[in-house]
């Protein structure tokens, strides 16, 4: 079985996650629940980013020991995944003691490499990003993401020789063209390097709260010499080898555009001081804005993903952020876009089309799916609907394979139209009275339709699929079989659907 790894960014502890996280999980989901469905052995990995001076600060106005605190929000943020159905594989906490060895073991091979050594650093630095801007960098003499006004800091501390690795970061990205996605952010990336890289500073004197320097305990190790090893410490490189051979490099790291370029330069070129080979692929995601403005907390205008989950379930969230935003640009999150999803796409769409083939299955045939007839040809009608499910799948297949996850769910909701005209155009109800051999067929044809619509969605808005194979009376085989399971015919004639079809999505009216 081929492996699969896939990683998320580590999210900071100092505040809840908001809808810019959870797009982040949701979409680094989908990729895991579709290549486990079509057959790989994936590890799915997240976490949280804890040895910051953020949390260390946030703690400290709550009174709290940082450890207790940091604990508390750790529970928080798994609950939030786990209210939008994340299937991780495992979560990291940087606070653990396998990622301290990890970050350890990397400023140790460096070292010895002579890619650290001690210096002193002065710049501004945004406390939120916990980044040294460079003055051209800022935006009105403010932190261009935060637009707070960064602090001048100077200390003695330890820099990583970056400079020393140009030439080589260069040569990797221009021959591996699939190393930085998207193409906008690998010109980005390309250009910055161009201009020419500066060594960075990876430890801190000031802080007490994070991991010693193994040669100067006086020192913590600072931010993305910390933050980024999580992807080997997170498969046990030191802890479990032979875990970590089956899976590094990882596939692909999901970040978003604000961090692609530490993930790009830094991140590489670390792993090259430590002998490691390279993660195949990094991919810079847009952001989510709130009706134009970025969602965060920092900014007052954030929508928590665990209360619209409260009120629509996860995967009317899941759903429209996935179909709204091509992945890789920014969009925007509008209340009146996401319930128009909801009501439309999700209730009307889809939800119909399960309410009424159930029905239907019930009220002809006593609720026990009907044998189709197997007589060759085909009527066109059906053998349009075959046609389209079929190439419906190889759209998904290809959308998945850039990440577009836009694309494959306009495709499977073409397919979902098509498979509504299909009731209208064979008009089971006319058919009841004159030809029950073609009324079987129909309503046959209408649940192996939704059958391979539950597998199409499923690494989507993965709880509908559990519900609408539940209502059609079978179990979806993740992770098994994919070339059999997902080719025209797989429903059993004779099988029970629900006897009373329960609504997929309530609709639901805009409130304020
Ligand atoms: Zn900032």
């Amino acid at each position: 079985m081929k492996k699969f790894y896939v990683s998320t960014a580590i999210i900071y502890v100092n505040a809840l996650p908001h809808v810019g996280h959870a797009y982040e999980l949701i979409a680094t989901d989908t990729i895991a629940r579709y290549k486990r469905m079509t057959g790989y052995d994936v590890f799915f990995l997240t976490g949280t980013d804890e040895n910051s001076l953020n949390a260390e600060r946030k703690a400290r106005s709550l009174g709290l020991p940082t450890q207790e605190y940091v604990d508390s929000m750790v529970d928080t943020i798994k609950e939030t995944w786990h209210k939008l159905n994340i299937s991780y594989d495992e979560f990291i906490r940087t606070t653990e003691e396998r990622h301290k060895r990890a970050c350890q073991e990397f400023f140790t091979r460096a070292y010895n490499k002579g890619d650290v050594y001690p210096g002193t650093y002065e710049g501004w630095y945004c406390v939120s990003c916990e980044a040294f801007y460079r003055p051209e960098e800022l935006v009105d003499e403010c932190c261009p993401v935060h637009r707070k006004k960064p602090e001048w800091l100077t200390e003695k501390n330890y820099f990583f020789a970056l400079s020393r690795y140009q030439d080589r970061l260069l040569q990797h990205i221009e021959a591996h063209p699939e190393f930085i996605q998207p193409e906008t952010r690998r010109n980005e990336v390309l250009s910055f390097i161009r201009s020419g890289l500066q060594d960075f500073s990876i430890s801190r004197s000031s802080m007490r709260w994070g991991i010693p320097v193994p040669i100067d305990p006086s020192q913590v190790l600072y931010v993305w010499f910390d933050a980024l090893i999580n992807y080997v410490s997170g498969i046990d490189w030191l802890t479990a080898p032979a875990k970590f051979q089956r899976y590094w490099p990882a596939d692909i790291h999901i970040v978003g555009k604000d961090i692609t370029r530490f993930h790009c330069i830094y991140w590489p070129a670390m792993l090259m001081a430590a002998d490691l080979p390279l993660p195949r692929q990094v991919f810079g995601h847009g952001f989510v804005y709130l009706k134009g403005e970025r969602m965060s907390k920092s900014l007052g205008t954030g929508v928590d993903p665990g209360a619209v989950v409260d009120e629509f379930g996860a995967d009317s969230l899941r759903y429209y952020l996935l179909r709204e935003v091509p992945f890789g640009r920014d969009g925007d999150f509008t209340w009146e876009g996401f319930v128009q999803r909801h009501n439309s796409d999700l209730a009307n769409d889809l939800g119909n089309l399960l309410n009424r083939t159930v029905s239907m299955v019930n009220r002809y045939f006593g609720g026990s799916v009907p044998a189709p007839d197997s007589a060759e040809p085909r009527p066109a009608l059906d053998a349009e609907l075959i046609a389209q499910i079929e190439a419906t799948f190889a759209t998904v297949e290809t959308s998945m394979n850039s990440l577009a996850f836009s694309d494959a769910l306009v495709a499977i909701w073409e397919f979902v139209s098509r498979a509504n005209k299909y009731v209208e155009e064979s008009a089971p109800w006319v058919l009841a009275k004159t030809d029950r051999q073609r009324l079987a067929t129909a309503l046959y044809n209408l649940v192996e339709a939704l059958r391979l619509i539950a597998y199409a969605v499923y690494p989507f808005i993965p709880g509908t699929a559990e519900k609408m194979a539940d209502q059609l009376g079978i179990t979806l085989d993740i992770g098994k079989d994919w070339h059999d399971t997902h080719v025209w015919g797989g429903y059993k004639p004779g099988t029970a659907v629900i006897s009373k079809p329960v609504p997929l999505f309530p609709k639901k009216e805009l409130t304020d």
